[in-house]
């Protein structure tokens, strides 16, 4: 049994970390009215190993919890749905993301095909393997979400679900307008989530407006999926105050320098191949962001960013 993890962001709201294989970490948050929600459920063994614990400490347990709210399908976010089913709980998660929720060969399928893009098909058998280790067997969900709906945990928390598209044509926000609270999951990605690597965007033609649309809800307090880094370090995981304009400004200029260094790469290269222009757009960004080469050569996360700016350039 791992050790518990609980932090209370507000009375009602408190972020549940869940380390995995890799290095990673993901945040759930357990949000508390007269119903109980947890937003995202890690990866597979993070409810039983982490929040099971951590819901124990405050005389609760998984069976406490009435609604899983997914910001989205990857697998770090639904892995652990399975558990909760079994716990009894109901899932939700946005239209758009559905199929991750019924099909892990979905997940296995965008894998392969955006690292065969980029030529790394000998890190394909490798990649697979940890999707299947991660993602808990396939449960769907009992509501499909959609932009503006309510998910109502009683007469004085109310979240609206607000779609924001582009880390995943599936990812939500979550907003709890009378606490100011908007819980984004990996929608808004300012550097990525890890050192030297860069933003997860399967769909980076919608992201500028996503981040536009999350900020004009005006929250204080930004509850996110990982802790996201920033120029001058980590801005997440729950950024407020002055941070929470820094987190959008910034998401936006990356955004910004790789779409540009896609089109310099296309321009450079007009004959090239896909991992030979993701190269060259890594090549003009390495300094300015300290990018690494985690990613079969190319920054972290990479393989799954770098195809979907390819495609969105006409690849
Ligand atoms: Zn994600």
């Amino acid at each position: 049994m791992a050790t518990a993890s609980f932090e209370r962001v507000h009375d009602r709201v408190y972020r549940v970390p869940v380390p995995f294989e890799g290095g990673g970490l993901t945040n759930m948050y357990l949000v508390r009215g007269a119903k109980t929600a947890i937003i995202d459920t890690a990866v597979l063994g993070g409810p039983t190993d982490y929040l099971a614990p951590a819901l124990a400490s405050i005389g609760l347990g998984l069976g406490s919890v009435d609604y899983v709210l997914n910001t989205h399908g990857h697998m770090d976010h639904l892995g652990g749905n399975a558990e909760m089913k079994d716990a009894g709980a109901e899932i939700s998660i946005h239209k758009a993301d559905v199929e991750r929720s019924t099909s892990n060969q979905s997940h296995l399928d965008r894998a392969r095909a955006g690292m065969e893009m980029l030529g790394l098909h000998e890190r394909v058998a490798a990649r697979e393997a940890q999707l299947l280790r991660l993602l808990g067997r396939e449960v769907g969900c009992d509501r499909e979400l959609d932009d503006g709906d309510i998910v109502d945990l009683g007469p004085d928390v109310k979240l609206t679900v607000i779609h924001t598209p582009g880390h995943t044509p599936g990812s939500v926000c979550y907003y709890w307008e009378a606490a100011g609270i908007l819980i984004t999951g990996d929608s808004i990605q300012v550097r990525g989530s890890r050192v030297g690597g860069m933003p997860v965007l399967e769909d980076p033609s919608s992201y500028p407006a996503s981040l536009a649309k999350a900020e004009s809800v005006g929250a204080t307090t930004l509850c996110m999926g990982h802790a996201f880094k920033g120029p001058d370090g980590d801005l997440g995981p729950v950024p407020t105050g002055a941070n929470v304009a820094a987190v959008y400004r910034e998401s936006l200029a990356v955004h910004e320098s790789w779409a540009d260094a896609i089109r310099q790469a296309f321009s450079d290269l007009p004959n090239g191949s896909g991992g030979e222009r993701g190269f060259r757009a890594a090549e003009l960004l390495r300094e300015k962001y300290n990018l690494g080469d985690a990613d079969g050569g190319f920054p972290g996360s990479g393989s799954m960013t770098i195809p979907a700016y390819l495609r969105a350039a006409g690849m």
